[in-house]
């Protein structure tokens, strides 16, 4: 069988511990007897990161905007034990913060739902997608005690003077304040990243915020999505047979609840922070998220939500067979390679992705699945097996 052949390569980021095995077998079972793949290669393991001072970090999320879609394994984020640990020179930044800087982009986060191992909402059928704002609110704020009698005030200045809004006057004994902000330009990425996403995934985009009480400052968020969906996407959304649909935070997660899933949810920093915690336990297993994080202007990153399993790691070290779960991170190299395939137009790529992602699928609801699927799923047939195991059996349906 001639391997499909690919024009523009995929930005390959490596990374670390238990998910560094698992990519390495992935390419070796899943993707080369079938591709003829084409990367430009990153290491973004600890010790690469180290040996360049993090400046391969970097270079990858420059090459990610240069040629448009990569692929992450997941990475250790360094604290003081790993300092220790990796011998290194200093604690680098997380580099999934590194390139979202660079990327500017928004991260949606996508459970993929097998038979036998329901979601705990009885009534999600479908994926919901959560899109959180990474910039701004309470994790950029000022915050400070206010001791009794004193005022608190907004002073906003500029060319033309200084303006003075009141907070609170304490009268009635100390309390606390804070004050945050974010930036029309933020926003405005934040809504394009969410339009194209939608568009992308043929999904209803919803969006919920509390304007009815933060009439300027929610208010600005919901105006500049109406804004953007009446001047640019409309149209597109029309023709595509998908809705924009906004509404308050309350009653979003009210109709969540209700839903059936398959749409895609659009959430302030906080909002997005706790909802989508929520939202990916009530899907089951870390190992079965996926997370994309999208470019205002249409660039791709693609990875696995979960961290690099290292007590799986550590037993992997001493010989011991593992059981961990791959599936977040194949679903990572199918939605680059199938978006890869669009935009170079190669049919046979996109082609290849669907039929990884229902191999890998329909191996799960046959009965064979990783210890952490094993544990929750409702099959009766259901069978534990190994990392690699698990790739084989896949391989095996291929
Ligand atoms: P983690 O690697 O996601 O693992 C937490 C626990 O969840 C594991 O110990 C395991 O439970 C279970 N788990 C997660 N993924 C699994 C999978 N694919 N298959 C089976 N079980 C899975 O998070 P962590 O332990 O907090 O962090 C480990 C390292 O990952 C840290 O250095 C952190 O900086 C990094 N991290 C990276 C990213 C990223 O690159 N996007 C994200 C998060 C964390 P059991 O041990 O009970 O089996
Ligand atoms: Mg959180």
């Amino acid at each position: 069988m001639a391997k499909i052949q690919m024009k523009t390569p995929l930005v390959e980021m490596d990374g670390d511990e238990m998910t560094r095995i698992i990519w390495a077998m992935i390419k070796e079972k899943l993707i080369l007897p079938y591709v003829d793949l084409k990367t430009e290669y990153y290491d973004l393991g600890l010790v690469s990161r180290d040996e360049s001072d993090d400046e391969i970090t970097k270079r990858s999320a420059e090459a990610a905007n240069k040629y448009g879609v990569a692929v992450k394994c997941a990475t250790i984020t360094p604290n003081e034990a790993r300092l220790k640990e990796y011998s290194l020179k200093r604690l680098y930044p997380s580099p999934n913060g590194t390139i979202r800087a660079i990327m500017d982009g928004t991260v949606f986060r996508v459970p993929i739902v097998v038979k036998g191992i329901e979601p705990y909402v009885p009534t999600w059928k479908k994926p919901i997608a959560i899109a959180r704002h990474a910039y701004g609110d309470i994790y950029k704020a000022s915050e400070a005690k206010i001791p009794d009698g004193a005022k608190v005030e907004l002073v906003i200045t500029d060319d033309s003077g200084e303006k003075r809004i009141t907070v609170h006057e304490f009268k009635k004994g100390s309390g606390i304040a804070l004050g945050m902000h974010n930036t029309e330009k933020s926003i405005r990425g934040f809504a394009r990243s969410c339009f194209n996403f939608a568009l992308d995934m043929n999904q209803d985009l919803w969006f919920s915020t509390k304007d009815t009480i933060s009439k300027t400052y929610d208010g600005t968020f919901k105006a500049i999505f109406e804004e953007l969906y009446e001047n640019e996407y409309k149209e597109k959304f029309e023709k595509a047979g998908i809705k924009y649909f906004y509404t308050l935070i309350d009653d979003a997660v009210a109709r969540v609840m209700r839903s059936e899933g398959g749409f895609i949810w659009a959430l302030k920093n906080y909002d997005g922070d706790v909802m989508s915690d929520m939202v990916a336990t009530a899907f089951g297993s870390l190992g079965m998220m996926t997370s994309v994080l999208v470019s205002p202007d249409g660039k791709y990153e693609y990875e696995a939500a979960h961290g690099t399993v290292t007590r799986h790691y550590y037993k992997h070290l001493k010989g011991e067979p593992t059981s961990t779960n791959s599936v977040a991170t194949i679903f990572a190299w199918t939605g680059a390679l199938r978006k890869r395939g669009e935009l170079d137009g190669i049919n046979e790529l996109c082609d290849f992705a669907d039929k990884l992602e229902k191999a890998t699928i329909n191996t799960i609801e046959s009965g064979i699945m990783t210890g952490d699927l094993a544990a929750i799923s409702k099959l009766e047939n259901k069978q534990s097996v190994t990392t690699e195991q698990f790739l084989d059996a896949i391989k095996e349906r291929m």
